[in-house]
């Protein structure tokens, strides 16, 4: 069993865990991640995907809150924009909805005031007219009134993650997915390390660290059980569902939030890639956060709730492509509190307190406002453990080294969009390997030299790994169904599998499919061995459905 000494090893690949690494490895600690399966897999796959300052938490009365999200926003805004990209929400208010209009306009009014240099526009309302030119499909029957305000939206949560681990990995910290943290070692009442063991080879190991830190989301008391101390209970998680629906090309341009009419809660309808996701439910969940999933009644609702507000799009349960569900790993609430009131705010949770050192908790934390609360736990650590031994490496993306212009117009300007300044890192394989400059399946724009780039330096492991979290290609129309077989070519090349391993590494991705999502469509079975054989002998298959 090997051992090997950090100062700070952090539980979770997730949001959280990634923008702290990235914060606390920039000041010149040694740094270990360690996640259960792979980067941002769990809650942070599993969310609405916009980077807001949450209109609602007004009502609460959290405006601080909101100003710090807005803030957070705002400078996503600005620094990721090939991620992070504004969008424009149409709030319509109907006869019967809860909430007045008037009520509305103030409180767009104030969102907008808590909105430091604003990079989007204020908030406007329309007249019945005006809205149905702009957005004919929204209802306008018993129309009160209608606003346009504006958020943002992050297209991949995912990639947002894998930006802030580069800048980890850049400053030194070492990175591991498909690392699961079985036991934390506390001597007398401090913390001195961490067993893990690798998932897929089942290898054991040991890190020593000075100080742990639990950003494991909705897992956090099941890491807090592995220190075998009884340590209170954190979260109090609620079970969020979305469905991602194909509408052929007819849906609203615009996000569009409306009450929904059986439960007065907020209800989005939000463009994304070529589909809208339609979200959200809000249901109390003491599961296993891995085994979530959405019920019927919450897919039920959803296409009810979408259908009231844009009915001439006709929306069935034909139009879902999947459903996934993801748990808040919200702070525990009382018995009794309304899952819609309990708090969003984060918490950094010292258990010195209850008799564990150098141990410390994130509750809670959005995609928006990850980074701020990376660098607030990140400057807790000196307190905690005292200066670092090296002084920090500031990470900047590599500068662009290698041309583009040899691919067509379309990869480029979609490699753009996935990798930002990291392009010309990507193009350089396409470069030196024209195989690697074709697209994976004539379903998809994302080409061979983007699963070579996330093998070699995002940490991909297995098939969905590249398709579901490096890319964008398992979460559109054809689940990736197309592509799968072509990247597990790409990988066995690099990583030394077996013609077996690689057809059971196609396998264990439809297999990963139907445990992450509802898939309404019966054809996205997981396909038998000899099948796998078949297409392999005929060429890749390219069919997709
Ligand atoms: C339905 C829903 C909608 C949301 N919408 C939005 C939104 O629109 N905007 C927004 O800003 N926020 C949104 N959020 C909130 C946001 O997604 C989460 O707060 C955030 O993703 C939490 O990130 P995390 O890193 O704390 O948790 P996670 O992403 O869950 O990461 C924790 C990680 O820890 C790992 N782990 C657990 N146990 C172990 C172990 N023993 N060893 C190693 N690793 C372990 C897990 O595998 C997991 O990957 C939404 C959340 C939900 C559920």
């Amino acid at each position: 069993m090997a051992t090997t000494d950090y100062d700070v090893i952090i539980i979770g690949g997730g949001i959280n865990g990634a923008a702290t690494a990235a914060s606390v490895a920039a000041r010149g600690y040694r740094t270990l991640v360690l996640e259960q399966d792979d980067f941002a897999s769990g809650t942070t796959s599993a969310s609405t995907k916009l980077i807001h300052g949450g209109l609602r938490y007004l009502e609460t009365g959290d405006a601080r809150l909101v100003h710090e999200s807005l803030q957070s926003r705002e400078r996503l805004l600005r620094e990721r924009p090939h991620l992070v990209r504004p969008m424009g929400f149409i709030l319509p208010v109907y006869e019967g909805d809860p909430r007045p209009p008037w009520y509305i306009r103030s409180g767009l009014a104030l969102y907008d005031l808590l909105s430091p240099r604003k990079v989007s526009p204020w908030h406007s309302s329309f007249s019945e007219r005006e809205l149905q030119r702009f957005e004919p499909s929204i209802s306008t029957d018993q129309l009160k009134a209608a606003f346009l305000y504006h958020d943002a939206q992050v297209w991949s949560p995912e990639r947002l993650t894998l930006e802030y681990l580069a800048q980890a990995r850049a400053s030194g910290a070492d990175l591991r997915n498909h690392a699961a943290v079985d036991f934390i070692i506390v001597d007398g009442s401090r913390v001195r390390g961490v067993d893990f063991h690798d998932v897929l080879s089942g290898r054991r190991s040991t890190a020593s660290g000075s100080l742990v830190i639990n950003a494991a989301g909705p897992w956090v008391d099941a890491v807090l059980e592995a220190t075998g101390r009884s340590l209170q209970r954190r979260i109090g998680g609620t079970r969020g569902s979305h469905l991602v629906v194909d509408l052929n090309g007819r849906g609203p341009r615009h996000a569009v939030l409306a009450s929904a009419q059986s439960d007065a809660r907020p209800m989005f309808v939000t463009p994304w890639l070529d589909h809208h996701i339609i979200g959200t439910t809000d249901v109390r969940d003491d599961e296993d956060p891995s085994d979530v999933g959405a019920a019927g009644w919450e897919i039920d609702y959803l296409i009810a709730e979408a259908a009231r507000v844009l009915p001439g799009l006709g929306i069935e349960h034909r139009n879902i492509l999947y459903a996934y569900s993801g748990v808040r790993p919200l702070a525990r609430a009382g018995e009794g509190v309304f899952e819609g009131a309990i708090s969003r705010r984060s918490l950094i949770v010292d258990h010195a307190a209850e008799g564990v050192e150098r141990l410390v908790s994130i509750v809670g934390g959005k995609l928006t406002t990850a980074a701020e609360l990376g660098r607030k736990v990140a400057e807790s650590v000196a307190q905690r453990i005292g200066r670092p031994r090296a002084r920090g490496i500031t990470a900047l993306p590599k500068t662009p080294t290698s041309r583009t212009v040899f691919l067509p117009p379309e990869t480029q300007e979609h490699l753009r969009t996935v990798y930002g300044p990291r392009v010309p890192e990507v193009a350089a394989y396409a470069a030196s390997d024209p195989s690697l400059a074709e697209p994976i399946s004539a379903q998809h724009r994302d080409i061979g030299a983007q699963v070579a780039y996330a093998v070699d330096h995002e940490g991909a492991r297995t098939v969905a790994d590249v398709l579901l979290r490096r890319t964008s290609v398992g979460l559109t129309k054809d689940l990736g169904r197309s592509g799968a077989q072509p990247t597990a070519m790409i990988m066995a090349r690099r990583l030394g599998w077996s013609e077996a391993m690689r057809e059971q590494a196609v396998r264990d991705y439809f297999a990963e499919l139907h445990r992450r999502f509802v898939i309404m469509d019966p054809s996205v079975a997981i396909p038998p061995s000899e099948q796998l054989a078949d297409e392999q002998s005929g060429g890749v298959d390219q069919r997709g459905g």
